[in-house]
């Protein structure tokens, strides 16, 4: 019995949360779910959107499927997604974009795989704000020490680019190459303008390649492989790029195979990994039954794979290709016309589904 955490979330959670769990047993592998609480409804309750039982059972379980999560605007409580990805130091998003037929989207046949880095960049958080002592100080150092001035009405943002960090990204894009059958992976940069933060992410990037002469290695400007993905995206296969990039590029992504409501994600770790759909918890359709459950769907089947159930994997993801293809036990979005009243709300999505297993 694999021991899974399930963390139900707010808004659409509950809802998208029940509807994966079902398919996921319906392939058969044996879990044994262990539900945990987060998010608004149980701040409510509790005091808190992060009860300490849910970070110590993902902590226990080192696995999570997670279903979306308000955040709280300006209540001083922690984010919740940036609390597990540091307490677990989940280092690496991964991202898979993939075209299903049925879906309306501007292109077809995308099979792209953002891995993103999770830890350092502009997201680390060392950040100074303008006219404060501490950032006046950094200022004056950073004048006496360089060529370029900094205006002293400026606020600072610091990108920290580790070797450390670099290497261990850019070798799981290399081993998910290996594993996933995938022949290339693409290191994004802007290396010609920063050269000791991207630069030596482009460096560390082509010395970690050395190591894998079966998988072929290419890097791109930053800028050039946004007008690559728009107009050649099948030119490409694994993207491993820095934190921001990565933010950026990944939603680009998205939008080629239609949007946030079909794009499933992790956040991985040596310690564990969490499952969750790229989309938020749409609080307007709470309760309604009415969203569409495959992004949390196709992020348990990314889970099932972590977990090394690749046919159940397979299975679980052709199940819901299919179900997309026949476009009529679908939810409204991926109707041709949103009011058409033959859609199908979210837990008769995810019956269609598993009788597709
Ligand atoms: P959202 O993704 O929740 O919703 C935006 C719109 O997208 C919805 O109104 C709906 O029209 C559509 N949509 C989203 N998911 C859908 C689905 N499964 N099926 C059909 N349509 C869908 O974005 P938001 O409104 O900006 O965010 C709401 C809350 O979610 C915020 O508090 C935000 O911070 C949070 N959020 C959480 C996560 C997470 O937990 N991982 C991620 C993003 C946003």
């Amino acid at each position: 019995m694999i021991k899974v955490t399930l963390i139900t979330g707010d808004g659409i959670g509950p809802e998208i949360a029940e509807a994966a769990r079902r398919c996921i047993d319906a392939t058969g592998v044996a879990i044994q779910w262990e539900t945990a609480e987060a998010g608004v409804d149980v701040m409510a309750r509790l005091g808190t959107p992060l009860p300490e039982a849910t970070i110590e059972s993902v902590k226990k379980n080192g696995v999570a499927l997670k279903a979306p999560i308000t955040t709280p605007v300006g209540t001083g409580f922690r984010s919740i997604n940036v609390y597990l990805r540091q307490s677990l130091d989940l280092y690496v998003c991964l991202r898979p974009c993939k075209s299903y037929k049925g879906v309306r989207s501007k292109y077809q046949d995308i099979d792209l795989v953002i891995v993103r880095e999770n830890t350092e960049d502009l997201y680390a958080g060392i950040e100074y704000a303008k006219g404060q002592g501490e950032t006046l100080e950094l200022i004056d150092w950073l004048n006496k020490h360089s060529k370029r001035k900094i205006r002293p009405d400026a606020g600072i943002s610091i990108k920290p680019i580790s070797v450390t960090a670099t290497d261990r990204i850019v070798r799981f894009a290399f081993d998910y190459a290996r594993k996933n059958g995938r022949k290339k992976v693409t290191s994004v940069h802007k290396a010609n303008i920063m050269k000791f933060s991207d630069g030596l992410w482009l460096e560390v990037s082509r010395q970690v390649a050395k190591d894998y002469p079966d998988i072929e290695f290419e890097d791109r400007i930053v800028d050039n492989m946004c007008m690559q993905l728009v107009q050649k995206p099948e030119l490409y296969d694994v993207l491993v790029l820095p934190n921001l990039y990565g933010d950026i590029v990944s939603d680009l992504c998205a939008g080629l195979v239609g949007g946030l409501g079909l794009a499933p994600g992790a956040n991985i770790g040596e310690k564990g990994a969490t499952f969750e759909a790229t989309h938020g918890s749409a609080p307007k359709y709470k309760g309604l039954n009415k969203v569409n459950p495959t992004a949390l769907i196709l992020s348990g089947v990314l889970m099932l794979r972590h977990l090394g159930k690749i046919s159940e994997a397979d299975r679980l993801e052709n199940a819901v290709a299919a179900v997309i293809a026949e476009g009529r036990k679908v939810t409204y979005d991926l109707k041709e016309n949103r009011d058409d009243p033959t859609a199908v709300g979210t837990s008769e999505m995810a019956d269609a589904i598993i009788e597709h297993l």
